[in-house]
Parts: C-alpha cells; sequence; structure tokens
C-alpha cells in the first residue's frame, strides 16, 4: 500500500530515480545526525582540506576575538600546518584566565591529504597531574626523612660504647620507625578510603561512634595530660555509612585537639542537630582550647600533606594527612567538615552527616 502511494506520488518517475531520492534523503538525514552530534560535543573540531581551507567546525570549535580564543585559533594554525606536511602534532596552550585553563590542540592528517583538529580543555587533568606528581614527591619526602634518619642513627651507634649514649640513639631510632609508620599507616588508610568510596550504607549509631574514637586517642591523651569531655547526645543518633570511616574521621579530629593543645587542658566532644529543608544533619563537633590555626591557612589544612608550620607539626609527630582523612570521610557520606579557630585561643572541627531518614 505504502509502496503503491509512493508510485502515485512521484508520477511516472523510473523505480531507480526513486530509490536514488530515498538514498539521497536517507544520506542528509544522516548528515544532520552527524551535524548535530559533533555540535553536541564538547570538544572542538575542525576539519581542514589540502589547502588548509576550513571545510567544517563544529560548535565548540566557534570561537570568538577573545584574547584567549586568539590564542586558540594561532594554535590550531600551527598544528593544521604541520598536519598537512602529514605529521601528527600536539600543542597545550596554557591560558591565564582567570579562570586558568589548559586547551590541547591535536591536528591529525587524513588520507585525502587534509587533516582534521580536536581542541580539548584538560585543565583538570592538568590538574589532577600536578596533584599526583606533588602526592609522589610529598610521599618520597615523608618516607626517606626519617628513613635516612634511621640510617644516621644506626651509624652513630655502631660506633658507639658509651651505654647512656647507646640507649639515647637507640630511642630517637625508635621515634623514627614510629613516624615512618605513621606516615605509611596514614597513606594506607587514606587510599583505602579514597578507593573504598561511599559503598558501605549501614546503620551507625553515631553515640557507639563518637565512644569508639573517644578510646582509640585516650592513650595519647593521657600522655599529654590532656582530659577528653565526651558529652554524648541523650537520644541515640543514627547515620548511614561505613562506621570504621566515620570513627577514623572523628578520630583524627580528637588527635590533632590533643597534639595542639596544651598538656592539662581539657578537648571536648559533642553532637549538634540541623535541620535544613530537606535533610536533618547531626555535627560531630571536636573543640579544643589549644593553639588555633591562622585564618589563612584554614582554606588550605584539608589538603593532603598541608601544615601550617611543618616544624611544629613534624615535633607532633604529623603527616599532614589527618584532615585529608577526614574530608574524604565526609564526602563519602555526603556530609561536610567545618572548622572555626582563633590562633592562641582553639580551634572547632564540626564534621556533619545526614541523619538515616
Ligand atoms: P597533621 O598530621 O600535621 O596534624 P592534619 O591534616 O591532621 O595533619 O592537619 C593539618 C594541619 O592543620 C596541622 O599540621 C596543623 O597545623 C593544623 N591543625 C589541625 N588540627 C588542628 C587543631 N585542632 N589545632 C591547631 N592546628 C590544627
Amino acid at each position: 500500500m505504502g509502496l503503491l502511494n509512493r508510485r502515485r506520488e512521484t508520477d511516472g518517475a523510473s523505480p531507480e530515480l526513486d530509490d536514488a531520492r530515498a538514498e539521497t534523503d536517507r544520506l542528509r538525514l544522516e548528515l544532520d545526525r552527524a551535524r548535530s552530534t559533533l555540535d553536541g560535543l564538547p570538544i572542538g573540531v575542525v576539519v581542514v582540506d589540502a589547502d588548509g581551507a576550513v571545510v567544517s567546525r563544529n560548535r565548540s570549535a566557534s570561537f570568538g576575538r577573545g584574547h584567549s580564543e586568539v590564542l586558540i585559533s594561532e594554535a590550531i594554525d600551527r598544528q593544521v600546518r604541520q598536519a598537512l606536511d602529514g605529521r601528527e602534532s600536539t600543542a597545550a596552550v596554557e591560558l591565564f584566565g582567570p579562570p586558568k585553563r589548559v586547551v590541547q590542540v591535536r591536528a591529525t592528517p587524513q588520507a585525502d591529504g587534509g587533516a582534521y583538529v580536536v581542541v580539548e580543555d584538560i585543565s583538570e587533568r592538568a590538574r589532577l597531574d600536578a596533584v599526583r606528581t606533588d602526592f609522589v614527591a610529598n610521599i618520597s619526602h615523608e618516607l626517606k626523612t626519617p628513613v635516612g634518619a634511621l640510617a644516621v642513627l644506626a651509624e652513630a651507634l655502631s660506633e658507639e660504647t658509651d651505654l647512656a649514649v647507646v640507649h639515647r640513639l637507640a630511642g630517637k631510632m625508635v621515634d623514627e620507625a614510629h613516624r615512618a609508620a605513621t606516615s605509611i599507616d596514614d597513606l594506607l588508610e587514606l587510599s583505602r578510603i579514597e578507593l573504598g568510596g561511599s559503598a558501605v550504607r549501614d546503620p551507625v549509631d553515631v553515640r557507639q561512634a563518637l565512644r569508639e574514637a573517644v578510646i582509640r586517642s585516650l592513650a595519647a591523651a593521657e600522655q599529654r595530660d590532656i582530659r577528653i569531655d565526651l558529652d554524648e547526645p541523650v537520644e541515640p543518633i543514627t547515620v548511614l555509612g561505613d562506621r570504621r570511616q566515620l570513627v577514623s574521621a572523628i578520630s583524627n579530629l580528637i588527635d590533632n585537639a590533643v597534639k595542639y593543645s596544651e598538656p592539662g587542658s581539657d578537648v571536648y566532644v559533642s553532637t549538634t542537630r540541623e535541620q535544613s529543608r530537606d535533610h536533618a544533619w547531626v555535627g560531630m563537633q571536636v573543640r579544643d582550647r589549644g593553639i588555633g590555626i591562622p585564618a589563612k591557612d584554614l582554606d588550605r589544612i584539608f589538603e593532603r600533606f598541608y601544615r601550617v608550620d611543618r616544624a611544629r607539626s613534624r615535633d607532633t609527630g604529623g603527616t599532614g594527612l589527618g584532615l585529608a582523612i577526614v574530608r574524604h570521610v565526609a564526602t563519602n557520606h555526603e556530609g561536610d567538615v567545618q572548622v572555626t579557630s582563633i590562633e592562641g585561643e582553639g580551634s572547632t572541627f564540626t564534621l556533619r552527616i545526614p541523619v538515616a531518614p
């Protein structure tokens, strides 16, 4: 029936012509689809013929006359010239913004003598590369320092005959070995939390988690003559998540409060409740009256390896990973971690997690 109708429309034309028209329609449709797909891509694509004339460009490659866009267009021209000589070529264009961006321009020769160019914003990849390089450098430094110290101490020890000095050197070796072990433990914990993500969603009793975290930090607190005051919530509070991660985060906050307080002072652990439009939150709060954190450092203390004062943190045996762990745990639980602090007066850290519905 359909076929008969179509015959009537084309009225006397040959079946071959009908087929050719149908094929043209199909090709047009395919071309439209390819064009709209190219336009939808977040990367720019430019196609040039063998003379370097632009045959087509998608929406992401339609540049205006802004300074950055002119720099990208110039990079495209340079890479195209190389591709027309038969060489694939890539360049990274650094745009100083703001915001700062890195754009990659890659030109590839085509069989017909022309070329195509792909323009991609690789800012995030470049940032992650820099973070990874930093991370590796930091780990090497973190592990090399105590291992180097161990070697020096062992050498001194091997030539020492005075028993008192032998004891002192051996004590220092134990400290350095502990320092290396702590760094390794923290690194393993951080990578476990990063890799483990937010898969576990068990009901966790907040009171229980707080108690466990306090118990973990008791020995360190006793050593510095610091009292941990735990103010438990009256009613049970349940959150969904990974108990181990939550305990580890709270315990890191308590350990810091202990480390950065004067001997003889108190650390307070308590909870707060908050209700936003569609969420109930519990804040697990750790407050100290310690040395505090300068305002300029508050934004950065959650970065891996960041320390307000390297020398001071080294004395306290810090690795600079504790707060990075806390922030990861918060993110894994759709929560956050906040800090308020006044230098010389103390700090309050709050780990906020949504309460189980
Ligand atoms: P660290 O192992 O050095 O303690 P963290 O990641 O736990 O590393 O903390 C990063 C830095 O933030 C610390 O080096 C310290 O300078 C600062 N800091 C963290 N908690 C406190 C606190 N309660 N009081 C003062 N400074 C703190």
